[in-house]
């Protein structure tokens, strides 16, 4: 069996099927180095080029992870643009195929802010969304995150080029601490590694130069 087949994963079965079903077949490089860490409940930080299948490394370890039976928000994902959270979201969506009663639920900004108050009414297990908008549904009390456990910062060095850095900071002064924190990278300049130096505990540097 190739070291890079997903059934060497500590993975549950559900996911490790729906994944043949997708046509996934082996890990890429990104996702076989990163998935066993993150898998063992470590923070990671992981830097690999677009393309490089880091969208699945995060969402089987979240998916991995989550008590459905526990409707409430376990794992956030914080993406730069709400075009990338949509992407991001629709691909968690394809993993959790295998698994009943996902609730994964986008916060962008430029989208109706009322809808989105009462879609958290509802529930969600996962949220995906852009810093400014989420950082308004935790400030205005709408987005509880006490139950969170994995917080998922995707495409980073682009989130703080934005300009979201203290928006960042904001939504993870309201996350507990006692979570496991993912960090996604294109790039890995000085910017990142001093908020990585803060957000993150003990992580695992994880870092692919080719997409295959
Ligand atoms: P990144 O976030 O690193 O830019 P993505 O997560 O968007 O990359 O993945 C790029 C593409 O590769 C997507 O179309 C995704 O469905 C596909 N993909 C990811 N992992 C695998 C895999 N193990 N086998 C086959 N295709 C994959
Ligand atoms: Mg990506």
């Amino acid at each position: 069996m190739s070291q890079r087949a997903f059934s060497t994963l500590d993975l549950k079965p559900d996911l490790i099927q729906n994944l043949a079903s997708l046509g996934y077949d082996t890990m890429t490089p990104i996702q076989a180095q990163s998935l066993p860490h993150i898998l063992a409940g470590k923070d990671v930080i992981a830097q690999g080029k677009t393309g490089s299948g880091k969208t699945a490394a995060f969402g089987l370890g979240l998916l991995d992870h989550l008590n459905v039976k526990r409707f409430r928000v376990q794992s956030l994902v914080l993406c730069p643009t709400r075009e990338l959270a949509d992407q991001v979201a629709k691909e968690i969506r394809r993993l959790a195929r295998a698994i009943h009663n996902i609730k994964v639920l986008t916060l962008c900004g430029g989208m109706p802010f009322g809808p989105q108050i009462g879609s958290l009414e509802h529930g969600a297990h996962i949220i995906v969304g852009t810093p400014g908008r989420v950082e308004e549904h935790v400030r205005k009390g709408y987005l509880n995150l006490d139950d969170l456990n994995l917080l998922v910062l995707d495409e980073a060095d682009r989130m703080l080029e934005m300009g979201f850095q203290d928006t960042l900071d904001a939504i993870i002064e309201a996350a507990p601490k006692q979570r496991q924190t993912l960090l996604f990278s294109a790039t890995y300049p000085a910017q990142i590694q001093a908020i990585a130096g803060r957000i993150l505990d003990q992580p695992v540097t994880v870092k692919v130069a080719s997409t295959h």
